[in-house]
């Protein structure tokens, strides 16, 4: 038994033990553990409980017991929690005091007596201390007062734990976006130091995590070609400006160029750099985004080029019907048939290359806007189809010889006559165009009972094995000497694809450089 004079010390003691296991960050079942052993031996008692309130549920739970067997925890949770019930719902003092005491005799017959006090903090309701004594004696203020000294201290532990637990959720949940955001992000000190990079910025740029923290910006940021100032020198001349606690992405900046990766490789990426300031107003971190541009590059270069082609291939035809037909116009003039007949074939013609020109536009942005082709099905023979095909546009060439080469019995199938038509139509223009020096040009099938396959050979200028796949991409055109002298919009053989494909089918290449391609595509027969 403590002797009077003893006891403000003992209790400071105990205090000063506690704050400091705090201070420690020692777990919270331990401080709890020592809040709960000083509260017990300082108003005497024999049994103490520390519970807490779960959030999640709303319940109450023994966190920390002294006492009694683990086995009656689960009995005096329940019994805690009709007495917070109890509690709640305003019942009288002296109900509440013989409900402790039946909670008390519960645990332990010789348990007479039990001292409830709230953990509170900042108003918040955190949890309940309660020491059951085995005599009856009065609750003086004394001892009120020594267990509110020690509930305090409980409540604190209490909510650092819980504060310390949201912070490393929400540290966890920021870095799991930071991980797996598609973008590169990279996170820089004031004076442009790396700090952090994320998996994503891994892959753009070829520095390992570990490679990279540490450096600074420059050495790992390299440009092979960048359009205006890079952020170094934005720094320099005073970025950012508006030092802003209050709108601390305000100021963001942006370069774009194509960035020299660590393995040597380039690749296109726009990063948009936004400040942080510290209370003060001065610039902490800097975060980078950095994103993959070469798709949109691409898309824009495609364009461009779609356009000034475009618009070259409807201007030489339009041109070309204009020339003619102001010719024929001419009041001072007289022609004879001959010429006259000429002229309006000249026109006829261009007139025709100016509608197919248009018809793939048309199809390819119906293909766009669909997400695919519309196809209006009936019975098709591709045999018919391709001889009459050869016969319209043999007589646009005269250095070429033509054959066509279907087996007997070749099967109709169920297909759309007029986009395949279109197709087979392009894949002979396009032999025609691709072997400048002539060479035989052969049109045939094969059929099995399932499928039909169309193919196209010519002896041309043929294509590299990199250009295969491409040359189905949409106003994609290989960048060759061919490409500059021959005509075309890069959107023959994409329609194609679409067109092809929209039949169940699969159209393909096989080519050899200089001497010749052979393009072909198989659909199922229904
Ligand atoms: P276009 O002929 O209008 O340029 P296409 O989509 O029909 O467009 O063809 C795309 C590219 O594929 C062509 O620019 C050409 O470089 C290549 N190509 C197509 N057909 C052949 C062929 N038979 N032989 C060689 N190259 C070809």
């Amino acid at each position: 038994m403590l002797t009077l004079p003893d006891f403000p010390v003992r209790q400071r003691d105990f205090l000063l033990e506690i704050s400091r296991a705090i201070t420690a960050q020692l777990d919270l079942s331990e401080v709890l553990r020592r809040v709960l052993e000083a509260s017990v031996i300082m108003i005497a008692g024999r049994v103490g409980v520390i519970a807490l309130h779960d959030a999640k549920d709303g319940s109450f739970r023994v966190r920390a017991y002294k006492g009694i067997q683990r086995e009656q925890v689960a009995d005096l949770n329940d019994q805690l929690n009709a007495f917070i019930n109890t509690v709640s719902a305003g019942t009288e003092r002296n109900q509440l005091d013989q409900q402790l005491k039946e909670m008390a005799s519960s645990l332990n017959s010789d348990l007479v007596q039990a001292v409830a006090m709230p953990l509170v903090f900042a108003d918040n309701p955190l949890g309940l201390l309660i020491v059951f004594r085995s005599y009856e004696a009065s609750v003086t203020p004394n001892d009120m007062q020594i267990l509110q000294s020690f509930a305090d201290q409980a409540a604190i532990a209490v909510n650092n734990a819980q504060m310390f637990q949201r912070i490393k959720q929400e540290q966890q949940r920021l870095s799991a976006i930071l991980q797996h955001s598609a973008d590169g992000v990279v996170i820089l000190n004031a004076d442009l130091e790396i700090l952090q990079v994320n998996r994503s910025f891994e892959q753009m740029t070829g520095w390992s995590t570990d490679q990279a923290v540490g450096q600074s910006l420059d050495a790992v940021i390299v440009w092979q070609k960048i359009e205006g100032q890079d952020l170094q020198d934005a720094v320099a001349q005073g970025w950012p400006t508006r030092r802003s606690v209050q709108a601390p992405h305000a100021d963001t900046f942006y370069v774009e160029g194509d960035l020299l990766r660590q393995d040597g490789l380039t690749l296109s990426i726009g990063i948009t750099y936004a400040p942080l300031f510290g209370q003060d107003g001065k610039l902490t971190t800097i975060i980078g985004n950095l994103r993959d541009i070469t798709n949109f590059r691409r898309a824009q270069e495609m364009q461009n080029v779609f356009i000034s082609t475009v618009s070259h291939e409807l201007r030489t035809p339009v041109a070309l019907i204009k020339g003619y037909a102001s010719t024929l116009m001419r009041p001072d003039a007289q022609w004879n048939e001959d010429v006259i007949r000429n002229s309006l074939q000249v026109i006829e013609e261009e007139s025709d290359r100016l509608t197919t020109l248009i018809d793939d536009l048309l199809t390819a942005s119906r293909i766009q806007a669909d997400h695919g082709v519309q196809l209006q099905l009936g019975d098709v023979r591709l045999d018919l189809i391709a001889a009459s095909a050869v016969e319209r546009l043999q007589l646009q060439t005269s250095k070429h010889r033509f054959v066509v080469s279907f087996p007997n019995g070749f099967p109709s199938m169920q297909g759309d006559a007029k986009l395949l038509r279109q197709v087979i139509e392009n894949l002979i223009t396009n032999a025609i165009k691709y072997s400048p020096n002539g060479g035989t040009i052969t049109v045939g099938g094969r059929f099995t009972d399932e499928n039909v396959t169309f193919f196209v050979r010519d002896e041309g200028v043929g294509i590299p094995e990199t250009e295969m796949s491409r040359v189905f991409t949409r106003f994609y055109r290989i960048d060759n000497k061919w490409a500059a002298t021959t005509k075309g919009t890069g959107l023959g053989l994409f329609l194609a694809k679409s067109i092809i494909e929209a039949h169940g089918g699969t159209i393909n290449v096989k080519s050899q450089v200089d001497h010749g391609s052979t393009f072909f595509f198989t659909i199922p027969r229904d």
